[in-house]
């Protein structure tokens, strides 16, 4: 298509548009042309009707005036009288319409002509096919042209045609009538279309009218006027229509009401949110800045009264060396035991306050499973040993041999479970419970510690942990304690990427269990034997009244390939001990407890003797802790071997190889086991202490507390070892370049120089002169993992957290 074609059609479809646009002109167009289609038929079909009437009427004037010509010339003709019909026909012709009147015979002779000219008798022949066909047909015939109707007549009598009557009318009153009748009818024609055209303008104006209002409304509407209502009162569907626009313009109103209203309460409460908002910020602010404060608080509180307590326990322990009356012993071991707890408590604010405020770190180092669960339990045996319960350890054998994970913390949780469930338990067992378990997270180390005490009811169970809450709150509660220790142990199991939960029955026991993702170090530390511990099928007897320790004790016996037999009653025992002899197959291997209902150890012992009957088997006896603390027992029953409950994994390897032996004068384990216990027997410690005396190692101790420079004085004095001391680390440093000691135990936060900064300046001196480094040891109340690093980095070979122990100075100065 060109563009100029394109242009047209686009001009057509404008105009189109303009003259279409709009329901008023549409109507009235369609209306118009209906009207006028209408009336234009109507008048035509009338016309044509008149017409046709006024053609009838003139039609039937000319038959009627043949006919009564023809009734008046046949008698004539008949007479043969034309002169006489010429003067009737004379006479006729005076009719105005008549403008000739003629007869033409058959033979088309003119015979009357109806003129007064006398010569009316054959006139002579006429030419007239109007009469040829009239003849013809012998029909009447009339032709009408201009003004003229002319008309002939057949003069017909029986079979006989006389001839023609041949007449004019005056046509011109005809046409007269055709003229008015054609002017009146386009008259009404156009008078109707024009008031059909009218009428359909003003119909589909009224019926569009209050549509239009209804239009330039919405327009008003939608172009934001609400505030408007049309009144449409046609009593159809425009006015319903119209009503309801109403309607939705009110409603419109009130949601935009409604919606300024919510805007300004928005606006309002905006500005409200802001102010409270700026208000959180300053509470927020306040509050972490408090929280720093608490942290710090709690920090220093903690440090400073650490330090004091350092002196009490340490000086308490020094009084328990000297000569006291039992009553002065007992003082002292409340005076002793009152300071751990005080201790405790406040390790346990420390670690709180630390997790609360998400300044507690975990270690990744590798551990043992077996280290983490027996560790606890031997820590907790004398508790154990004092609340009449066992702890029994169980590891399962599918658990990696080392794993990755903070153990002291693992420990920690442990330890805080196992010493709940000593407090609520009173008879029975504890049993930790080390497994493997394939949870959603992945693999996790799953650590349960159950026991058979009081329980919990099930209220209280969700509450648990919670800090500061304990199950009985009252004031008359059996067991003391702050209800932080669940709370630090969920802090420490979460931040281990495990949890922790409970489950319990009143009056059967409690199960607490946690777990943390198992995560295996690259390399494998030197496999340990007792994983891999052989008994070569060694027969063993197993004699213990708890069950579930019959079930641990046999579970590891058996990894080590040992065939077991396991028994709760002595009598049941001994008769399998005597089957077993008199089979030949005796057993290889006793392991027994001293302690039964009804059975007296002496009794026990008899019994075994006689059943044995002299075999080759060694009898192991396990024995309750407290025992190891009386020694006059040891007199009464003698045994191959004996351990110690808990019983150690690495011990019962030990006692039960064949090529170790005996166990029971191992001074080592002997120690170990009196550590564990607080009652230690003060004199053979101090010969202990004495027996690393006479080393000539020069010790430089700093710290800027008095009574604890003291204490390690004293200490120190006790072993024989030469000793300096500084008060600070300005101090330290200058006796170090005078005396270049081989230890150095350094306090860390003290006046002047600190201890770090002491660290670095005398690892700087060694440095300069090239001397051998000493051995420096960090000294502080903190004892988190940081604290620790920060003094390693420092340069410090070790760190020891205060108050320092008797025993750890010992072992610390074996090291050097
Ligand atoms: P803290 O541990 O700070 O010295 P605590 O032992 O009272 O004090 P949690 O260790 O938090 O506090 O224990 C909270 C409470 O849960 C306990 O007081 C006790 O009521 C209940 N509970 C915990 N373990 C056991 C359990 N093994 N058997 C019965 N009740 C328990
Ligand atoms: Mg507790």
């Amino acid at each position: 298509m060109s563009g100029a074609e394109t242009h047209t059609t686009g001009r057509i479809l404008k105009a189109h548009r303009s003259l279409t646009y709009g329901l008023g002109r549409r109507m009235t167009m369609y209306f118009g042309l209906m009207i006028g289609a209408f009336v234009t038929t109507l008048i035509y079909l009338n016309t044509i009707t008149q017409l046709e009437l006024v053609h009838t009427r003139f039609s039937e004037r000319s038959d009627s005036l043949g006919i009564l010509i023809q009734e008046v010339t046949l008698p004539y003709l008949f007479d043969n009288r034309p002169a006489e019909l010429d003067i009737i026909y004379q006479e006729l012709m005076r009719q105005p319409d008549i403008l000739s009147l003629k007869f033409v015979d058959p033979e088309g002779y003119l015979l009357v002509n109806g003129a007064s000219d006398g010569n009316a008798l054959f006139l002579g022949r006429t030419e007239d096919p109007l009469v040829e066909l009239a003849l013809a047909s012998e029909t009447t015939q009339i032709v009408s042209e201009d003004d003229r109707i002319q008309v002939a007549v057949p003069a017909l009598y029986g079979n006989v045609n006389y001839g023609t009557i041949r007449f004019d009318l005056d046509g011109s009153a005809a046409n007269r009538e055709v003229d008015l009748v054609l002017r009146r009818n386009l008259m009404f024609g156009v008078f109707f279309t024009l008031t059909g055209i009218l009428l359909s303008v003003w119909i589909s104006r009224r019926l569009t009218e209050p549509l239009a209002r209804l239009n330039s409304a919405t327009e008003r509407a939608a172009k934001g006027n609400l505030n408007q209502s049309i009144v449409i009162r046609t009593n159809d569907e425009v006015e319903s229509l119209a009503e309801s626009f109403n309607l939705m313009l009110g409603n419109l109103r009130a949601w935009v009401k409604s919606l300024e209203d919510t805007q300004t309460k928005l606006e309002v409460s905006g500005r409200d949110l802001n102010a409270k908002n700026t208000e959180l910020q300053v509470a927020v602010e306040q509050a972490k800045a408090a929280e720093k404060a608490k942290s710090q608080f709690l920090a220093r509180m903690s440090h400073e009264i650490r330090t004091p307590m350092n002196g009490v326990l340490g000086m308490s322990e020094l009084l328990a060396d000297t000569d006291l009356s039992p009553n002065q012993h007992s003082l002292l071991e409340s005076i002793h035991s009152s300071g751990s707890t005080l201790l405790h408590i406040i390790n346990d604010i420390l670690d709180f306050s630390k997790i609360d405020s998400g300044h507690m770190t975990i270690r990744e180092t590798r551990f043992r499973p077996i280290d983490v669960i027996e560790g606890p339990a031997q820590m907790l045996a004398f508790q154990a040993a004092q609340a009449g319960v066992d702890i029994l350890t169980r590891v399962e054998p599918d658990l990696p041999l080392t794993l990755l994970g903070d153990d002291a913390r693992i420990q920690q949780v442990i330890i805080n479970l196992v010493g709940n469930a000593l407090k609520f338990t009173d008879d029975g067992y504890v049993l930790i419970n080390a497994t493997r378990k394939q949870e959603v997270e992945g693999e996790m180390l799953q650590i349960d510690v159950c026991d058979t005490g009081v329980g919990i009811p099930e209220e209280s169970l969700s509450a648990v942990f919670d800090q500061f809450t304990q199950v009985d709150g009252s004031y008359s509660r059996k067991h003391q304690g702050t209800g932080l220790g669940l709370a630090i142990a969920k802090g420490f199991v979460e931040l281990m990427g495990g949890r922790i939960w409970v489950k319990s029955e009143l009056g059967t026991g409690t199960t607490f269990s946690f777990n943390i993702p198992i995560r295996t170090p690259d390399s494998k530390l030197p496999e340990q034997h007792i994983h891999t511990a052989d008994l070569h099928n060694a027969k063993i007897l197993v004699l213990q009244p708890e069950p579930t320790a019959l079930f641990v004790m046999n579970e590891v016996l058996s990894e080590w390939n040992a065939q077991v037999a396991t028994f709760s009653s002595p009598q049941d025992a001994c008769a399998a001990l005597q089957t077993a002899q008199s089979d030949g197959a005796p057993f290889d291997v006793v392991l027994t407890e001293t302690k039964f209902t009804d059975f007296e150890e002496q009794k026990l012992r008899t019994d075994l003797d006689t059943a044995l009957a002299g075999a080759a088997t060694r009898v192991i006896a396990i024995r309750p802790i407290e025992d190891a603390l009386v020694t006059e027992h040891h007199g009464v029953c003698t045994y191959d071997g004996e351990l110690l409950k808990p019983v150690q994994t690495s011990k019962l390897l030990q006692a039960v190889q064949p090529e170790n032996p005996a166990i029971h004068n191992d001074p080592q384990s002997e120690a170990e086991n009196q550590r564990a216990s607080p009652k230690t027997n003060a004199r053979e410690t101090i010969a202990e202490e004495l027996s690393i005396a006479g080393s000539n190692k020069t010790i430089l101790i700093v710290d800027d507390n008095k009574t604890n420079r003291r204490l390690i004085e004293i200490f120190l004095s006790r072993l024989g070892i030469p000793f300096l001391s500084a008060n600070d680390g300005q101090e330290a440093v200058t006796q170090f370049e005078k005396a270049h000691p081989d230890l150095v135990l350094m306090d860390v936060s003290m006046p002047v120089m600190n201890g770090l900064d002491a660290t670095r300046e005398i690892r700087k001196l060694e440095t300069h002169s090239g001397a051998q480094p000493s051995h420096i040891i960090g000294l502080t109340a903190h004892s988190a993992p940081e604290d620790r690093q920060a003094c390693l980095d420092s340069g410090m070979n070790a760190h020891m957290a205060k108050p320092i122990k008797l025993n750890q100075l010992r072992e610390v100065l074996r090291g050097i």
